[in-house]
């Protein structure tokens, strides 16, 4: 009897597990597709730009990078996929100046740590989300970064900051007037109204001498008894 039981539970165990594989195969059938049929969809691929396929080094128009051949990304590469080689040259100046004569990646060794570009202070190198870097030997995963003939982007010198004319005739009223010759008797100055200083200025509205012009405050001496308290005793 015992038998029989067991043969029919058994059977409809097996007839449910079937509906439940059926129900899940169904379900999928109606489900929208993100199968990519690659290589035939080659041309509408969209890569997501964060992919790192491989690291490059951008150049500009005038064919200037930014790296400045420090080493830090090769120093901090856990295996050793990136090889920084500088040379000496002498500046216009007679200064020597440390330049990138070739910058060598391997993109066999690369896993794609992104340490070397966090890391590089000149933001002279990124990765490019290319991926198509399949070959047959080797050899061709090393690849020099530096194009041929670049050269270092020079940053452009920032011009100084021009005092305003308040805060010019504050340090004057302050510090007097330095862009006379020595000996030039000081000419008093006038205080400015208060309806010429603008609110960032850094001059109180109110008085003609700046905001942050800190006074010291002198100590008083030590007397004689902080100094030998048995005098004061006595
Ligand atoms: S890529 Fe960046 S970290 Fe590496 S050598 Fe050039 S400037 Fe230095
Ligand atoms: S991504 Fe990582 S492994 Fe690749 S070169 Fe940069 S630091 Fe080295």
């Amino acid at each position: 009897m015992s038998s029989v039981s067991e043969y029919f539970s058994g059977l409809f165990g097996g007839i449910k597990s079937l509906l439940t594989g059926m129900r899940v195969t169904w379900g999928e059938l109606w489900t929208k597709k993100i199968t990519e049929q690659y290589p035939e969809n080659r041309a509408t691929l969209v890569i997501p730009d964060r992919f790192r396929g491989e690291l490059v080094m951008p150049h500009d128009d005038n064919n200037e990078h930014a790296c400045t051949a420090c080493g830090i990304c090769q120093m901090n590469c856990p295996n050793g996929t990136i090889q920084v080689i500088s040379k000496t040259i002498e500046t216009e100046e007679g200064k020597k100046k440390k330049i990138l004569d070739r910058y060598i990646y391997d993109l066999g060794l690369c896993t794609f740590c992104n340490l070397c570009v966090i890391t590089c202070p000149s933001d002279a190198i990124v990765f490019a989300n290319t991926f198509e870097n399949a070959i047959y030997t080797r050899s061709k995963l090393v690849e020099q970064l530096n194009h041929e003939g670049s050269k270092l982007r020079e940053k452009k010198k920032e011009p100084k900051p021009v005092v305003s004319q308040p805060v010019a005739k504050a340090e004057a009223a302050v510090h007097g007037d330095n862009s006379k010759p020595e000996g030039t008797p000081q000419t008093p100055v006038e205080p400015i109204p208060a309806q010429d200083i603008k609110e960032d200025s850094g001059i109180h509205p109110e008085q003609n001498y700046p905001k942050d012009v800190t006074t010291k405050t002198v100590p008083p001496s030590k007397t004689e008894a902080d100094i030998d308290p048995k005098k004061d005793k006595e």
